[in-house]
Parts: C-alpha cells; structure tokens; sequence
C-alpha cells in the first residue's frame, strides 16, 4: 500500500453523507443548542431556581425547549441531546428525537463518558468513552442521531496546558471522530480551553492555535474526513479573572487569527461553544466574528449551551404557568444568535438573563 493511498475507512457515499449533514447543521443562520448537560450538571442548573432534579423534571423541561414555536428551526439546526433525553418521550407519547425531526431539526448525541483525572500532570485532564463507543454510536444512528459530540478540557495556568494534555486530548478526539465516522455520525470535535484563570487575550491565542494544531494533527494522521466534521471551540478571551478588558472586536480578531492558522479550510463549520459568558456578550462576540473582514473559509456559528438557556430556566421556574414565556425566550435567543451567525445581529435582544455573567468555574458538562 503506498504512503499516499492509505486504506479508506469510507466509502464516497459514507462520505457524501457526513458531508452533507455537516453542511446542513451549518447552513446560514443556523447552529446548535446544546442540551447534552449530564444529571449532574441539569441538578446544578435547576437548583438555581429551586427545581427538584428528578426525571420527570429533566423530560419536562426539556419537552419545553424542544416543543418551542416552529420558528425556532429557522436558526437551529441541530440539538445535542443526553442519553436519557435521547430515549424520553413528550406528553403526547412522542419520542424527542422523532419531534425534533419533525420541525426539520437535527438530533445529535454526546457519546463521551466525562472528564477524568490525568495522572502525571499538574490537575488536568482527558476524556473517557472510547469503550464500546463504535457500538453505542451504531445504535443511536439507528435510532435517529446524525451528528455526536465529544468534549475534551484544557487549562491555561502558569505551566498549563502541557504538552502531555495536549497532545493525549488531540489523540482521543481522533481516536472519536474516526469511529463516529464510521457509524455514520458527523464528529463534533471539541477541545475546550476553559476561561479560568487570570490570562490575557494574547495568552488565550497562543494557547488556542497550539492546541488546535494539535488537534489538526491528530485528525490527519487519523484519516479523518474533515469535510465531515465539525469544530466546536472556545472562542479567544481573556481569562475570566483578568483585569484588562477586550472588546467584541479584540476577540472576534484573535479568535479568527487562531483559527485561520490552524483550522483546515475542508472543515465546513465551527459551532463556538458560549463558555461562561453572558447570553448577550456570546451573541455580541459571535456577530463581530462574523463581521470581521478576515480569511475565514469556514462557517461560523454556535453550539451554546448555557448562553441559550439560561433566560429560559429563569423564565421557566419548573412551573407550568411559564412554559409559554420561557419559550420565547429561546426564541428570542435562537434568532439573534441565527443573526450573528450571519454578522447582522442589531443587539439588544433583552432577555430574563441575557446580561448575566454564566461563568462556572471549573466548568463540568
Ligand atoms: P456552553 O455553551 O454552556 O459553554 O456549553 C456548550 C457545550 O456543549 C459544552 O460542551
């Protein structure tokens, strides 16, 4: 087998699939709600506004996200969903998933199994869920997934991220994507660079571009099938504790510099996750990179979790008597965040929480 020729792990119309999903999720104005949180993470969520973590409670809010207006598949494409949500039902006896692709919404899955400690270093970390993920991502394809995603964690400290971490993270996201792949799943490759700490813009840079390089590298010496994937990064700010402050303009430069030097141009899409910062400062940050006159040969859109729910759960309360106005709230949310997606956000979508800073430090998913 020469060099050149590796052995194809695709076939053109696995390919072609991929492809085409990919481009979908990131068709114009359009991008990702993220509601893959872990129980534990929804139990973090819903004590906020003194609702009981139970099942039902999980079901039922998310019953109210996904059973939002139609209008909302005018800006989002695709939902990241948990494994329980994935298999829950709406009242009428409908399967999330099925509602979901009834309103022309993709359904997506988060496949990995968490953060974990990695031994050798000073407190970072990688991700765990490579066992038996070929098989968990055939059976969730089956059952109507299109897309997966994968988060890995990175830490700016003093002498952080290390090579180890770096290079370990990359590795496993390969390792994902290229099974993904193979079951018919679009990969979204994630390597969050979290904003703790007390760093500047420029620091932020330098560390992204050194891990996206990583990551890319990986991915090429995996095979992987760029054109079938997705990238979902921090955008490049400064550390949350940093006393100098940016504008939407220094970020939406630094972070379209540290892409364009590391992120292929076969690669469709980047669905930025929001991160920590406010509803409003996620849409402001996304339209001013999309306004910025750069090389940018890649959609840029978002994949934000907190920074498209936290108006809802503050509207919602857990009760039934706000269902509706928690729903406009996401409506509200999804359409400015479809319209910086384009670089034609006007601002000032008010919201229950759009001002609110959601940093949380040490972030888990
Ligand atoms: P945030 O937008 O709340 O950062 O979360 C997005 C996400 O899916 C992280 O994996």
């Amino acid at each position: 087998m020469p060099l050149y020729d590796p052995p194809a792990y695709l076939t053109k119309e696995q390919q072609k699939e991929l492809a085409d999903i990919a481009k979908a999720i990131v068709a114009p104005g359009k991008g990702i709600l993220a509601a893959d949180e872990s129980t534990g993470t929804m139990g973090k969520r819903f004590s906020n506004i003194n609702c009981e973590n139970i099942e039902e409670n999980r079901r039922q809010y998310r019953q109210l996200l996904f059973s939002a207006g139609n209008e909302v598949s005018n800006n989002i494409s695709g939902v990241i969903l948990f494994h329980e949500t994935f298999y829950q039902k709406n009242d009428e006896g409908v399967l999330f998933t099925d509602l979901l692709k009834s309103k022309g919404i993709i359904p997506g899955i988060k496949v990995d199994k968490g953060v974990v400690p990695l031994g050798g270093t000073n407190n970072e970390c990688t991700t765990q869920g490579l066992d038996g993920l070929a098989e968990r991502c055939a059976q969730y394809k089956k059952d109507g997934a299109q897309f997966a995603k994968w988060r890995c964690v990175l830490k700016i400290t003093e002498h952080t991220p290390s090579h180890l971490a770096v290079i370990e993270n990359a590795n496993v996201l390969a390792r994902y994507a290229t099974i993904c792949q193979q079951n018919g799943l679009v990969p979204i490759v994630e390597p969050e660079i979290l904003p703790d700490g007390e760093h500047d813009l420029r620091r932020c840079q330098y560390e992204t571009e050194r891990v996206l390089a990583f990551v890319y590298k990986a991915l090429a010496d995996h095979h992987v099938f760029l054109e079938g994937t997705l990238l979902k990064p921090n955008m490049v700010t400064a550390g949350h504790s940093c006393t100098t402050k940016y504008t939407a303009q220094d970020i939406a430069y630094a972070t379209v510099t540290a892409l364009s030097r590391t992120v292929p141009a076969a690669v469709p899409g980047v669905t930025f996750l929001s991160g920590g910062q406010s509803e409003e400062e996620a849409t402001v940050n996304l339209d001013a990179i999309n306004k910025w006159q750069g090389k940018k040969p890649w959609s840029l859109s978002f994949s934000y979790g907190r920074a498209l729910q936290a108006s809802v759960l503050k509207a919602w309360q857990g009760k039934k008597e706000n269902i509706k106005a928690a729903q406009e709230e996401l409506l509200k949310r999804a359409k400015g965040n479809g319209a910086a997606a384009l670089g034609k956000y006007e601002g000032g979508v008010s919201g229950a929480s759009a001002g609110e800073s959601l940093y949380v430090a040490n972030h888990a998913y």
